[in-house]
C-alpha cells in the first residue's frame, strides 16, 4: 500500500524520531529482563545532620547496570517503567532489597533508617502500605528503620489512595517525606490534611542560594513553615560549602548531596558511615 503513494511518502516519523522510539522500545524490553537477570542494585546516599555533621539516615537509589549500555539513570528508566506497567515489580524489588539491607546492617549492630522512593503508580495499586508492613514483618524490622519518599504528583494523580496509605504507614511508625518539594504542580493543600514527617527541598531552589535573594527568601519560608508544622527539613543536592553556611543560618535540619557523599553501594556506604561516626 505504501508503494502506491510513492517512495518515502508513507513515513510517520523522521529517522531521528524512529531511532528514539526504537531505543525506547528496546530499553523497555530490556527492562523486563533486567529484574530477572539481576541488573538492578541499590545505592545508598547519606543524609547528614546539619548541626552535628553526623549521618542520620540514608536514601536508597536504584541503579541499573545494562549489559551493553552501562549505567542508565533512574531519571530515564523509572518513567519508562511507569509507562510500561513495570514499576510495581521494580518497587517490590526495591522494598525487599532495602529491608534485607536494613536487617544486615542491624545484625552488624548498626541501626540505620533507609528511605525508599515510591512513585504514584505504586499508590494507585491500593495495597502499598500492606506490602511495606508485610516486608518489615518478614524481616523482623521495627517500622522506625524505614522511610518513604514521594513527590507531590502522588497527591495529584491518586489523592485518596495516597492519603490512606500514608495514614496507615505513619500510624505504624514509618516516616513519610515529601521529595523534590516545590517542583510539582500540586497545591499546598495536602500539607494541611496529611500528616508528614520530612520535607525535602528540591535541589533547584538551592543551586543559586548564594547569588539569588529570591531563592533565599523561598527557602527561608519553606524552612520556617515546615518547623511551624513540626516537619524536619532536608536540603537536597548540596555541592558547595557556601550552601551549608547559608542553610545553617536558616536552621535547616539535614543535608544530602555530593559535598557530603555520593550514592554508594552498600559496603562502601557502611564503611563511610562507621568512619563518620567513629
Ligand atoms: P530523588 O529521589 O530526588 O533522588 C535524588 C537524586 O539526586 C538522585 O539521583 C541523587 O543521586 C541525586 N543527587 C544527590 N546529591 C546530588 C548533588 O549534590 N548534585 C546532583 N546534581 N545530584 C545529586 P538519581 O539516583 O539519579 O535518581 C533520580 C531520581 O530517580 C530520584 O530523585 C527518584 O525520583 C528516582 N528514583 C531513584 N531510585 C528510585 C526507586 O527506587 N524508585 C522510584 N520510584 N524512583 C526512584
Ligand atoms: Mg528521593
Ligand atoms: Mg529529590
Ligand atoms: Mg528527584
Amino acid at each position: 500500500l505504501a508503494k502506491d503513494f510513492g517512495r518515502n511518502s508513507f513515513r510517520f516519523f523522521s529517522p531521528e524520531q524512529h531511532r528514539l522510539i526504537q531505543s525506547r522500545y528496546q530499553m523497555g524490553s530490556d527492562l523486563q529482563a533486567a529484574l530477572d537477570n539481576g541488573e538492578f542494585q541499590l545505592y545508598f546516599q547519606p543524609k547528614v545532620g546539619l548541626h552535628t555533621g553526623r549521618p542520620t539516615s540514608c536514601e536508597a537509589l536504584l541503579r541499573w547496570l545494562h549489559p551493553q549500555l552501562g549505567f542508565i539513570s533512574p531519571a530515564e528508566f523509572i518513567p519508562l517503567a511507569e509507562d510500561l506497567g513495570l514499576i510495581n515489580r521494580i518497587g517490590r524489588f526495591v522494598l525487599e532489597e532495602a529491608c534485607q539491607q536494613i536487617a544486615r546492617w542491624r545484625e552488624q549492630g548498626e541501626e540505620i533508617n533507609v528511605a525508599i522512593n515510591l512513585s504514584a503508580r505504586q499508590f494507585q495499586q491500593g495495597d502499598i502500605a500492606e506490602q511495606i508492613l508485610e516486608c518489615l514483618k518478614q524481616h523482623n524490622l521495627p517500622a522506625h528503620l524505614l522511610s518513604v519518599e514521594l513527590t507531590e504528583s502522588c497527591f495529584l494523580y491518586c489523592p485518596e489512595e495516597t492519603k490512606e496509605a500514608l495514614n496507615t504507614l505513619r500510624s505504624q511508625g514509618i516516616q513519610v517525606a515529601i521529595d523534590d518539594f516545590g517542583t510539582g504542580y500540586s497545591s499546598l493543600s495536602y500539607i494541611r490534611t496529611i500528616a508528614l514527617d520530612i520535607l525535602k527541598i528540591d535541589r533547584s531552589f538551592l543551586v543559586n542560594l548564594e547569588a539569588s535573594e529570591v531563592d533565599r527568601a523561598i527557602v527561608t519560608s519553606i524552612i520556617e513553615m515546615s518547623h511551624v508544622l513540626g516537619l524536619q527539613v532536608v536540603a537536597e543536592g548540596i555541592e558547595h560549602q557556601s550552601q551549608v553556611t547559608i542553610l545553617k543560618q536558616m536552621k535547616c535540619d539535614q543535608l544530602q548531596g555530593f559535598l557530603l557523599a555520593r550514592p554508594m553501594p552498600a559496603d562502601a556506604f557502611i564503611n563511610w558511615y562507621k568512619h563518620q561516626n567513629a
